[in-house]
C-alpha cells in the first residue's frame, strides 16, 4: 500500500512511523551493545549491536524503502560505506571507476586497493563509448558518482548499467549528491546504491553516516556478513540523528534546489564570475540525461572566478554561508577545492582535472535566497573595488 505513495509521504508514513511497543512517533534509541538471552536454547533476534541494533535497524530498513533495495545497511561514514562494499572484490579484480570521484574514493582505489590486489582504472565516464572500450576481462564493478564533484559532470546511469550487465559486471552508484529523494539508482538498474548520509539525508552538519543499499537480497547479504566482519557500524543515537534527519529530507531539498537555480543564474549573469556549473541549465552537457534520470537538480552548484586572488576577497567578505567542506546542511556551505577536498591531489592532477585556483563549490541550504544574492553580490562586488584599486595605481 506505502508503494503508491509519494515519496515525500513515504519519508513520513513508513514502516517505523510508530514504535510497536509503546506508540512512541520516534524510533526508541537502543544504545545497547549486548542483549539478554531469553530461551537457553532459542537465540534472540538481537544479540550484540555490531551485528544487529534495532534503532540501526530501523534505519535500514528505512532507506532501502526509500531506494527500493532489498537491504539497507548503516555504515560509521560513506567512507565506510563505500570500502566495505569494495570488498566485495577479491584479488585480481578490476574496478572502472569515474575519474572525478570523492576525494577518499579516489585515495582508498588508488592507494589501498591495490595492496590487496584489486585492480582499478580511472574513466571519464560520461563518455560510454571510453567506458566501454575500458572494460576488462577482470573488471567487476563499475562505480559511478552522478553528478560528479565538483563540476557536476552528468553520467547516464542507464547507459553504464547496460555495459556492465553485458560483460557480466555489478553497478555501485554514489547518490550522495542527489539522495533518493531525487534519483533513484537501483530503479534504473544499478546494483548498490551507496551514500555518505553525512550530507543531504542526516542534513544538519550534526552527524557522520553512510549507507548502503542493495537492489537484490542476495548482495545485501554478503555485503552485511563483511559489515559485521568489519565492524564497520553506525552507532545506535547517530542512527536516531539520521532517521530524524530524513524526516525533512524532501522539504529541504525542494526548498535548497530552488534557492541554488536562483544563486546560479545570479551567479551567471554576474561579471566577476566566469563559468557556473549546475546541472539544472539546459546549456549544462549533461541536462537531458540527468532531467531523465533525477527529479532535479539538486542544490549544490560550482563557480569559477578569474583566480586565487578573487577567491580569497570573494571568501573574505562573503558572510552568511560558513567556508568549510562538507555539503548537504541547513546551512549553506562554500568550499574551496584547490586547498579543501583536492588539497592533497598534485597540482598538475588538479589542474588536469579543471580544479583550477578560481573554483568555488557551494551547496545551498535554506537561508532565504534573496539575502544569499544580497551577500554573494555584495562580496563579488569587493573583488571588482579592489581590481579596480590596482588598475588606478
Ligand atoms: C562526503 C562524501 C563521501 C564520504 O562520506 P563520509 O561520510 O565523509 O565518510 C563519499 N561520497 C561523496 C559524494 C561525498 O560527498
Amino acid at each position: 500500500m506505502t508503494e503508491q505513495r509519494t515519496f515525500q509521504t513515504r519519508l513520513l508514513d513508513n514502516s517505523h512511523k510508530v514504535d510497536g511497543q509503546n506508540g512512541a512517533v520516534s524510533v526508541p534509541i537502543q544504545q545497547a551493545s549486548t542483549f539478554h538471552q531469553h530461551d537457553f536454547d532459542q537465540p534472540g533476534k538481537y544479540d550484540y549491536s555490531r551485528s544487529g541494533n534495532p534503532t540501526r535497524e530501523a534505519l535500514e530498513d528505512t532507506i532501502a524503502e526509500l531506494e527500493n533495495g532489498a537491504r539497507g545497511l548503516a555504515f560509521a561514514s560513506g567512507m565506510a560505506a563505500i570500502s566495505t562494499a569494495f570488498t566485495l572484490l577479491s584479488k585480481g579484480d578490476h574496478v572502472l571507476i569515474s575519474e572525478d570521484v570523492y576525494g577518499g574514493t579516489f585515495r582508498l582505489v588508488s592507494e589501498v586497493l591495490g595492496r590487496f590486489g584489486i585492480e582499478h582504472t580511472f574513466v571519464d565516464m560520461t563518455d560510454l563509448e571510453q567506458v566501454a572500450t575500458s572494460i576488462q576481462s577482470n573488471t567487476k564493478v563499475l562505480y559511478v558518482e552522478t553528478p560528479s564533484n565538483p563540476h557536476l559532470k552528468i553520467t547516464d546511469i542507464r547507459g553504464v548499467v547496460q555495459l556492465a550487465r553485458a560483460h557480466g559486471c555489478l553497478t555501485f552508484v554514489d547518490n550522495t549528491f542527489m539522495t533518493p529523494a531525487l534519483q533513484r539508482p537501483l530503479e534504473l538498474g544499478a546494483d548498490l546504491v551507496l551514500h555518505s548520509a553525512t550530507k543531504f539525508i542526516a542534513g544538519h552538519s550534526d552527524v557522520v553516516a553512510g549507507l548502503a543499499v542493495a537492489k537484490d537480497k542476495e548482495l545485501g547479504d554478503r555485503l552485511a556478513f563483511l559489515q559485521n566482519a568489519f565492524g564497520s557500524i553506525l552507532g545506535a543515537h547517530d542512527s536516531w540523528l539520521v532517521l530524524r534527519g530524513l524526516k525533512t529530507l524532501h522539504c529541504r531539498l525542494t526548498q535548497s534546489s530552488q534557492s541554488a537555480r536562483q544563486i546560479a543564474e545570479f551567479l551567471k549573469k554576474h561579471p566577476s564570475v566566469e563559468e557556473v556549473y549546475f546541472p539544472g541549465f539546459t546549456c549544462h552537457p549533461g541536462h537531458s540525461t540527468h532531467a531523465y534520470q533525477a527529479q532535479g537538480p539538486g542544490a549544490v552548484l560550482s563557480f569559477r572566478l578569474k583566480d586565487g586572488d578573487a577567491v580569497r576577497q570573494f571568501v573574505e567578505n562573503v558572510k552568511i554561508p560558513v567556508f568549510a567542506v562538507s555539503l548537504g546542511a541547513v546551512e549553506s556551505i562554500l568550499s574551496y577545492p584547490a586547498k579543501m577536498s583536492h588539497a592533497s591531489m598534485p597540482i598538475e592532477e588538479r589542474l588536469k582535472r579543471g580544479i583550477t585556483d578560481g573554483l568555488l563549490r557551494l551547496s545551498v541550504g535554506l537561508e532565504n535566497p534573496d539575502d544569499l544574492i544580497g551577500d554573494f553580490n555584495q562580496a563579488l562586488e569587493k573583488i571588482h573595488e579592489v581590481r579596480h584599486k590596482l588598475a588606478v595605481e
